[in-house]
């Protein structure tokens, strides 16, 4: 019988060092690590620093401090974002040159009072799964010649995803594979609930949902285990791998750590950070019970 080899399982922990590595981010880092040790794969390290204005290198210093006292270990090289912003750049241009991205003038500024006049009559502006109030159609509208004047004049702008348009080269309805703590099994994508989002920003050179399926795919991931708060944004991801042939993970949302007062954790709450837990003394195998492994 002819053996048809296995692609090898590899797993990911993404953090962004822009704050201290929370219980969250640790339950998230172990769950990858055992999962992939279970799996005969590989544990992957990526630190997403496109955003450069928030983002030290004192806490990437400290992401390796706090997985190594975990007792976790990675295999090298680690992905750094900052250093590979050309691939991010040529993903965007593919969907530049079909069409699919329009470049968008409008501030922050101008959209929040936009939503705000409209909704001062009592009217609601629809908004994306988490809540951000969806980009008005001004710019996609905008006709090629008023967009051609307004980029020669170098004002600013972002690119933004045309999602109408984007589906309907997508085509078949997406889904995507799912084996997490809240839905499971085949989920259907909804991508068009977030609308044309931003794939590049003025200030930073790629958005998250582009990075995220560029590294994915260059990393050779096969299985996604990140938080629930991350459900939603996979129909982007799957929206975004169809357009530029990637290939398509499985997935798995895992339950979210929440604080004493029922929120989900967050970098500033600093009783929470990894960091501190060591610094009191803690052991990591107390610090798993805590979490709940
Ligand atoms: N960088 C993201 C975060 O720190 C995680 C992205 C992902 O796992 O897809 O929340």
């Amino acid at each position: 019988m002819i053996e048809i080899p296995r692609q090898k399982p590899k797993f990911r922990f993404a953090p962004s060092p822009n704050g201290p590595l929370h219980l969250g981010h640790a339950l998230s880092a172990i769950l990858n690590h055992d999962m992939a040790a279970r799996a005969g794969g590989d544990f992957l390290l990526r630190i997403e620093d496109i955003d450069q204005t928030r983002c030290t290198p004192d806490f990437e210093a400290g992401i390796y401090a706090d997985l190594s006292w975990l007792g976790l270990r990675w295999q090298e090289p680690v992905r750094r974002q900052s250093e590979h912003f050309p691939a991010y750049q040529q993903a965007l241009e593919t969907l530049v040159d079909r069409g699919l991205v329009y470049p968008a003038f409008l501030t922050r500024g101008e959209v929040k009072a936009r939503v705000a006049a409209f909704e001062a009559d009592g009217k609601s502006w629809p908004r994306d799964p988490d809540g951000t109030p969806l980009y008005p159609p001004d710019d996609r509208e905008r006709g090629n010649a008023e967009r051609q004047r307004l980029l020669a004049s170098g004002v600013k702008h972002a690119w933004r995803l045309d999602m109408e348009k984007a589906l309907a080269v997508a085509g078949e309805p997406l889904c995507w594979r799912e084996s997490g703590d809240g839905e499971k099994g085949l989920i259907a994508a909804d991508a068009a609930s977030w609308g044309d989002v931003v794939l590049s920003r003025s200030d930073a050179p790629s958005s998250y949902h582009l990075s995220v399926v560029v590294d994915d795919a260059v990393q050779g991931i096969t299985h996604v285990v990140r938080g629930l708060d991350l459900f939603h944004a996979t129909s982007i991801h799957r929206l975004l791998q169809t357009l530029l042939g990637l290939p398509e993970p499985l997935y798995h949302h895992h339950r979210l750590l929440l604080g004493s007062d029922g929120r989900k954790l967050s970098k500033s709450m600093g009783d929470t950070g990894i960091a501190e837990w060591r610094r009191q003394g803690l052991s990591p195998t107390e610090l798993r019970r805590r979490i709940g492994l």
